[in-house]
């Protein structure tokens, strides 16, 4: 038949040429017939598929790569219609692509989807040409040249997929993109930059934004060293900025942006992504913030306060005349607000004092926490020590004034260490030692006291290491011994029994009273074997006395146990050997534990305390009314006896009987005997006898006496008041 080879090139070329210069010539039929042998081999072995058709799609001839591209063999093509075996999907437009060619309209190739002899489909594209006319210049036959392009496709597939992709990361990173021209207008931007700019849309951004560096960038200036970055270095990587967003909020940025160039060298554009970091500004500068300030109180913590100290120091160091004064304050009884009301109390209450305190001051004096109950303060630029003195005064009468919390109102007060730079101070950490030094000093004057630190207190801090020694030593040595205090019953006069007092009798400065060791005990945590020993002692001495007097049996020995026993794990089941090993009854000893114990011990160590009751022996509030249970948490606490401060019998001179009254009348609806302590006076005994108060302590009967001569007094039936 008629046929024509040529190789994809060459035969495209060649039909190229036939439609331009020979088509019109008559001779064409015989021209391709002698072109046959010439393009026979070139046809048959190129790859692409070579055919010949009718103007209706029908095949004359296709080439030897019908086997490779369809499988199969060219001459079962001839006769049939590409039309009949393509992808149903692409069947109309092949079929408009022969329509088209046999119309002599130009045509696009095509490209659509044939089924594989082997059952699959591939994907060709075609391109045809019309070769053959007749007289009415009618298309007879068409040429065309198809190649297997499925390999091509798919990688433009993936291609395409990738583009789709890049532009679904450009639009949906959280990340912002822009690419941005150097007169500072943006090219393009997507969602995510929009948004974090406060945008609705890219478009919206890309519009507002006529220049970067001014209507970005909250200092324009960061903007030129990043451009000025950008020349030298072609890229900058976490560039952080602050930026405003469309409302006119600033946020913080950080950028990754790289010049852009074409193939020739010449700068395109700045591209670059923006990351939202204003979080961990915000992070950043809250560590920053709770490096320096108190969390609690928002007031700066000592390292805040120790660099203003610092400073005064470095002032006072250039002008002579400088003067200035830091106090070190302590809330007095904080720890038992704490314990009895509980932390968020405490804390409220801590916060309440610093705002108090705050408000007393002037702008230009320095406030911090310390920690837990404690403050300092750094008054600038004073006068005189009187300057120093009235402001002590008035903060102490200003933390005097109740705390509303809640539905308590508080009472504190605060103890205040002073020190000034008269004294010559080279670090912070001198003068926070010596303010701490005073307010120790002022504590031990009482609540509400303020104390100026002198040389000679150091003295004392060190007297009081040399006693901690002494005091570790004299439990060996021997040097401790109990004496014993009458309680009586005021109506008869009779002995009820004894409170145990510890003694030490120092080598070198002689007795030395409890009120000053127990507490250097508690903090050496010595009192655990110091308050073992006491206990013993004074069971063996109970033990003695019953042995030698019937009249001992009902006595009863008061012991004084600290806070810290009552956190002894073993202590119930100690207490309870030692009895044992004494033979006494529990109920021959009662227990004395403060009020501030009680409330510290009720809530952590309640089952000790619970313990030590159903052991059976007494327990007896110490302290009563120093503090803040307040009668109202009397009930909670599981004491047979209540022992009502010193304090209150002192008031009694002043006619101040309301509240033992209260005590004593409360005491009594609970079942508690009630025991006034300290009585000196015999009209302090008139009063409470009067006030139907039980029992009675104090030097008015008996000083504390040592075991001789308290057992004289067992002896003695009814007891008469001795002055010593
Ligand atoms: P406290 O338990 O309140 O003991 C009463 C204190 O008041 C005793 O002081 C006593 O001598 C004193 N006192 C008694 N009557 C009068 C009076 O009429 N007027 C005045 N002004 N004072 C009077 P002391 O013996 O110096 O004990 C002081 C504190 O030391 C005690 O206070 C107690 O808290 C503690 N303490 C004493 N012995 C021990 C002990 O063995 N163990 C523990 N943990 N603490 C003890
Ligand atoms: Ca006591
Ligand atoms: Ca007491």
């Amino acid at each position: 038949g008629n046929m024509v080879y040529f190789t994809q090139k060459e035969g495209i070329a060649a039909v190229e040429g036939f439609i331009t210069d020979i088509t019109p010539i008559k001779q064409t039929e015989q021209a391709l017939r002698e072109s046959e042998e010439k393009y026979r081999l070139l046809a048959e072995n190129v790859t692409d598929l070579i055919s010949r058709h009718l103007a209706n799609g029908v095949c004359l001839y296709a080439s030897a790569a019908a086997e490779i591209l369809l499988g199969y063999e060219p001459k079962e093509l001839v006769g049939k219609s590409f039309t009949d075996w393509c992808h149903p999907e692409d069947k109309s437009s092949l079929e408009n692509f022969f329509r088209q060619l046999e119309q002599n309209l130009g045509t696009e190739p095509i490209t659509y989807r044939i089924r594989h002899q082997k059952g699959n489909y591939i994907w060709l594209e075609t391109t045809g040409k019309t070769i053959i006319r007749n007289s009415a210049q009618k298309v007879q036959e068409v040429i065309a040249v198809s190649r297997n392009v499925t390999n091509r496709l798919q990688t433009e597939g993936a291609l395409k997929q990738a583009e789709k992709q890049y532009k679904n990361i450009f639009e949906n990173i959280s990340q912002g993109i822009f690419q941005s021209n150097l007169n500072g207008q943006y090219l393009k931007v997507n969602s995510a930059l929009a948004r974090i700019y406060g945008y609705i849309s890219p478009v919206e951004l890309i519009e507002s934004i006529s220049n970067i560096e001014t209507q970005i960038y909250v200092y324009p200036e960061s903007y030129r060293s990043l451009a000025s970055l950008l020349e030298n270095n072609k890229k900058v990587s976490n560039f952080e900025s602050q930026v405003y967003c469309k409302d006119g909020n600033v946020i913080w940025i950080s950028e990754n942006i790289r010049n852009v160039y074409d193939e020739l060298g010449h700068f395109l554009y700045y591209e670059g992504t923006v990351e939202d970091i204003t979080y961990r500004h915000q992070a950043e500068a809250k560590l920053l913030y709770n490096a320096f300030y108190d969390a609690l109180t928002g007031l700066p913590n000592r390292y805040s306060f120790t660099e203003q100290l610092e400073n005064a120091l470095k002032t006072s160091g250039d002008s002579p005349n400088f003067f200035y004064a830091v106090l070190f304050l302590d809330l007095d009884g904080f720890k038992v607000v704490n314990d009895s009301f509980g932390h968020l109390v405490g804390d409220e209450l801590l916060k309440q004092v610093a705002h108090r305190l705050k408000s007393e001051l002037r702008h230009q004096d320095k406030i911090a926490r310390f920690g837990g109950d404690e403050f300092l303060i750094l008054l600038d630029d004073i006068q005189t020590f009187q300057d120093v003195i009235t402001v002590a005064e008035r903060i102490k009468d200003k933390i005097k004034l109740p705390f509303n919390l809640g539905e308590e109102n508080i009472f504190t007060s605060v103890s205040i260490g002073i020190t000034c730079n008269n004294l010559h101070y080279q670090k912070p950490e001198e003068l926070l030692r010596d303010a701490d030094i005073a307010m120790y000093q002022a504590k031990l004057r009482g609540k509400s006291c303020h104390v100026f630190f002198n040389p000679q207190m150091q003295q004392a801090i060190l007297a009081k290491h040399q006693l901690a020694n002494d005091l570790h030593y004299a439990l060996e040595k021997q040097e401790f011994c109990l004496y014993y205090q009458p309680i009586i019953e005021l109506n008869t006069r009779r002995l009820k029994g004894f409170e145990a007092l510890l003694r030490w009798y120092h080598p070198v400065r002689g007795w030395i009273s409890p009120g000053e060791f127990i507490p250097l005990a508690e903090e050496t945590g010595l009192i655990h074997n110091l308050g073992d020993w006491v206990f013993r002692k004074a069971c063996r001495q109970l033990q003695d006395w019953q042995q030698q007097y019937s009249q001992a049996e009902s006595l009863v020995i008061n012991v004084n146990l600290s806070v810290h026993q009552l956190k002894e794990i073993d202590l119930v089941s100690r207490i309870e050997s030692i009895l044992t090993a004494h033979n006494l009854l529990a109920k021959s000893i009662k227990l004395e534990i403060t009020e501030s114990a009680f409330l510290e011990t009720v809530a952590y160590q309640a089952s000790t305390v619970q313990g030590l009751k159903e052991l059976g022996l007494g327990l007896c509030i110490d302290d009563f009314g120093t503090g803040y249970s307040s009668l109202s948490r009397l009930h909670e606490f599981p004491v047979d006896t209540l022992k009502i401060d010193r304090a209150f019998i002192q008031a009694l001179d002043s006619s101040h009987t309301a509240i033992i009254q209260t005590i004593i009348t409360l005491g009594q609806i609970l079942g508690m005997d009630v025991v006034a302590e300290g009585i000196e006076t015999q009209e302090q005994m008139e009063k409470l006898q009067a006030l139907k108060c039980e029992y009675g302590q104090g030097f008015f009967f008996a000083k504390p006496l040592d075991s001789i001569v308290a057992s004289q007094l067992i002896t003695s039936p009814i007891f008469q008041a001795i002055s010593n």
